[in-house]
Parts: structure tokens; sequence; C-alpha cells
């Protein structure tokens, strides 16, 4: 435990946003280890699930920081046929990312070294981009699974989608903590020459195992192992973790959306209401009386908008 807090205080979870070959290509990098380590121990993942969820929501996180719009917002679902069920996972420009799967308990055997994450996933289903960017409706892509590994399925959500070639690199190594995750998408901009697009595919290979090169390297040794020789520019670093920013205020006030009359059943019926948060497992508990306040709120508020 006391290298892990010492790990966390050296290197904690970050996102560098680069450009390479002076603009005609763009990248982002991120270490995020501690962000999956704390989805892990919130939901009580499995191995493999661990890695599923991990590799999402590293995904969504990059998806997240490259929104503009400071109340804008980013859900991924990842719908397959394996026995993980549903994943989601939300991002927002801030780099805050939380996520949730359906059946986080259910595991697969590996598959030769590696953990099996499209057995778990499904190698059949779709994943779904949902961006709110505070416009009147959400803008929403949609591609089939190509194998359920989760980095493949982003490549594909970029390239056929949103048409930006993008090549992604993504992974979580897991023991019975999270050693180390991390991933990696760089896009080319239209007008990329050849070269540089040689450049990038020649390079892919060494993308592969990011997980094992943000363990032994970080994020910044990272950035230099892989991408020197891409005439890489640092934009910026954001800071990213895992935060499902949900309160007892914003339930209340989600409860009195429902209106006098279901809260009044739900008083008679349950003598009160409990709701979960699915994203931190928060429980949150209502008494009868809890709910007669916000019934009186309700009336108040329906009294001064006359
Ligand atoms: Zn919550």
């Amino acid at each position: 435990m006391e290298n892990n807090v010492n790990a966390h205080e050296i290197h904690p979870d970050g996102l560098l946003r680069l450009t390479l070959f002076e603009g005609q290509a763009r990248a982002f990098l991120i270490e995020s280890t501690h962000l999956v380590e704390r989805a892990r121990s919130i939901h009580h993942l499995s191995r493999t699930a661990t890695a599923a969820l991990g590799r999402t929501l590293t995904l969504t996180s990059v998806l997240g920081a490259m929104l503009k719009g400071e109340n804008e917002s980013v859900t991924v679902r990842v719908e397959g046929d394996g026995p993980a069920g549903l994943m989601l996972a939300v991002g927002k420009p801030d780099g805050t990312v939380k996520g949730f799967v359906s059946h986080p308990f259910e595991d697969v055997p590996r598959r030769g070294e590696k953990l099996d994450v499209g057995g778990l996933v499904g190698h059949t289903g779709t994943l779904t981009v949902i961006k709110d960017l505070r416009l009147k409706d959400p803008y929403i892509g949609q591609v089939p699974l190509v194998s359920g590994e989760i980095g493949e399925d982003f490549a594909m959500y970029f390239t056929s989608s949103e048409q930006t070639p993008s090549l992604v690199s993504v992974g979580v190594l897991v023991a019975d903590e999270v050693v180390s995750a991390g991933g990696l998408v760089i896009q080319l901009m239209p007008g990329a020459s050849e070269s540089c697009i040689a450049s990038i595919e020649n390079s892919a290979g060494m993308f592969m195992d990011i997980s094992k090169t943000m363990r032994d390297y970080h994020l910044e040794g990272a950035c230099e192992q892989l991408l020197t020789h891409l005439e890489p520019v640092v934009l910026d670093r954001l800071p990213v973790c895992y935060r499902c920013g949900c309160s007892r205020e914003k339930v209340e006030d989600m409860l009195m959306t429902l209106g006098e009359k279901e809260l009044g059943d739900m008083i008679k019926e349950q003598n009160g209401a409990q709701v979960d948060c699915h994203f931190c497992n928060t429980v949150r508990r209502f008494s009868a009386d809890d709910l007669n306040n916000l019934i009186l709120r309700l009336k108040r508020e329906g009294q001064t908008n006359v």
C-alpha cells in the first residue's frame, strides 16, 4: 500500500496533448493507472473486467479531453454479446471520467498470456459515442464492434464515424491491483504528408505495449520513448481522475422532477426511497419525512411560479 501512495504522488495520472510533425497530426497520451485502480476498487471488478472497463475509461478520458466547452460531456456505451453486459463511461473536458459495467464480477479464462477482453465484452455488438455539446440535440456516432478489445473498436469509431484516420493503443496491466494503465491516440490532420503518415504507421509496433511502457517510464518518459522521432510538441498536460460528482442534493433534485404524486406513492408503498449511484456505488436512503420535505418544497416552488 505504501508503495502505491508514493507512486501516486510521484506519478499522478495525466494526459498530454501534442502535435506531431508541425501539426500534421495530433496525439493524446494518457497515463491512467490510478483512475483505473479507483474503478476496480469501487466496482470490485474481476481482472478481465478491470482491463475492459479500464481501457474504456482511458479512451473516454481522451474523448473528454477532445471536447471544448466547459459543460460538455461524452458518453460511451459498449454493448457486446459477452458476459460483461453493458459498459458505460462518461468523460468531461476537465479530465474526469466515470463508468460502470453491468456484470463486474464476470471473468473469462486468459488467452495465452493475455486477458481475453474481447471474450468478456463479446466480439459482436456496438460502440456508441454520445456527445452532449450543449446544443439542441446530442451528436451520436455508432460503429459495430471490431473485436471487443476496445482499442480496435475506438480506432474504427474515429476512422469511420468521425472520418479521422486514427491510431489507437490502450492497455491495462493488472495483478491483484492495477499495475499500470495508459493509452495513445494519434490522429492525422487533413493534408498530412505521405512521409508523416508512413512514419506514424511504421511506429505502430512500438505503441503496442502501452501499459508496460507506462509502468516503466510513466507519462513524460513514455512520451520521450514513443514519440521523440515524430517531432512532438506538448501543448498541455491535463490531470485526469475518476470522479462521479453525484451528491445528495443532486439526487433530491432528481426525485423532485418525479412530481408530487410519484413521491407520495413512494411514501405509501415503501415508506421512503433508496437511490443507488451506479458510478460510485453510493446508496442513499430517503425516509418518508425526507420525501415529505421534498413535496413541501415542490408545493412552495409551485406557488412562487404562479
Ligand atoms: Zn455517484
